[in-house]
């Protein structure tokens, strides 16, 4: 049985482990999707206190080489469901096998929120992207277009601009939600065009995506762009349905723990950006991953 078993290898969830074995507690840490969590699609990471500038990719690494050579476990799995064995330990049931636990940290993050127009699936892979680290060097020389107003749009923007022949910033408002340096650095790119206050109504193409339709929210004029792809980074959502039965969720889905990372069910820790609270930001998520272990350790 292990003392904590982890679910989700971004920051928090990799700052909990190295806090619950260098407490002498047995770790495991769950991972579905790959190490590092949303940190590894981010191309330039600057606000990381005593990291003037590092890759999210090389974070991510960093991170995870850290926490495993300290002495967690990991294992590449999808947890399904938490159940409560009634004599304070826990399964955790994922894809493969069900394992015991002492204590359970949820670190489960957030994902891509999709925008929600009708051809966003079809052209999802042939055109349209949530990631620029990924797939922008497929559009090398090409014309794109990035959507969204916070700072990991502009981060993708920038990166773009290293690449495409041309990139328009799509956003909703006329200011941006995301780093002001960064927005003023945007301004100076010649092959930046910011799209202001549009939303995409439309994205198509033949095979793939060729075009977009945007509508302007004061004059409700349309305009189409000729583009090779659509980076879609308006945001993030949780995905902590499956938790749903035994923790308490906030209406945005969020899992309800506050600055000591407590659910509602004893014994069940919230850390990083899945649970509610008003900065989602690594240095966030590493603050709760040692709240959470390091409480967590104290029950055990
Ligand atoms: C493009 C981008 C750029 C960003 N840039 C910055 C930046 O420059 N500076 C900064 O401070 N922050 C930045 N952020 C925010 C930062 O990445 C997050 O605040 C941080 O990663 C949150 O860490 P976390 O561990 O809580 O969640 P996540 O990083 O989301 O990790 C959660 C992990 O849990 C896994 N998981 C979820 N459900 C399950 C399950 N059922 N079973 C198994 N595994 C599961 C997921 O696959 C994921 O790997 C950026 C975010 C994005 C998307």
């Amino acid at each position: 049985m292990y003392d904590i078993i982890i679910i989700g290898a971004g920051c928090a969830g990799l700052t909990a482990a190295i806090y619950a074995v260098r407490a002498g507690k047995t770790a495991l840490v769950l991972e579905c999707e790959s190490i590092g969590g949303q940190i590894s699609y981010s191309p330039k990471v600057e606000n990381y206190p005593s990291i003037k500038e590092i890759s999210g990719m090389e974070f991510s690494d960093n991170l995870f080489t850290q926490a495993i050579g300290l002495g967690a476990d990991f294992e590449l799995e999808h947890v399904e469901k938490i159940i409560d064995r009634g004599d304070d330990t826990f399964d955790v049931v994922t894809d493969t096998t069900t394992r015991q636990c002492k204590r359970v940290i949820i670190a489960s993050g957030t994902k891509h929120r999709h925008l929600g127009i009708d051809t966003e699936e079809e052209y999802a892979g042939r055109g349209v992207s949530y990631c620029t680290i990924c797939d922008g060097a497929f559009y090398r020389d090409r014309i794109c277009a990035i959507v969204g107003g916070g700072s990991s749009a502009l981060q993708g923007a920038e990166l773009l601009s290293g690449i495409c022949e041309k990139v328009y910033l799509i956003h909703r408002r006329t200011d941006f939600r995301g780093e002001a340096a960064l927005a003023k650095r945007l301004e100076t790119k010649a092959n930046v065009e910011f799209m202001l206050p549009y939303t995409v109504s439309e994205i198509g193409g033949e095979k793939t995506v060729s075009y977009c339709i945007l509508e302007n929210r004061e004059t409700g004029e349309k305009k189409r762009l000729e583009v090779d792809g659509v980076f879609i980074s308006v945001g993030q959502v949780p995905q902590n349905e499956i938790f749903a039965d035994l923790v308490e969720l906030d209406e945005y889905g969020y899992i309800k723990a506050g600055e000591d990372c407590r659910t509602s069910h004893p014994g069940i820790f919230a850390a990083g950006d899945c649970r509610t609270k008003a900065v989602r930001q690594l240095t966030t998520a590493a603050a709760d991953g040692s709240v959470a272990a390091t409480a967590a350790v104290a029950e055990i």
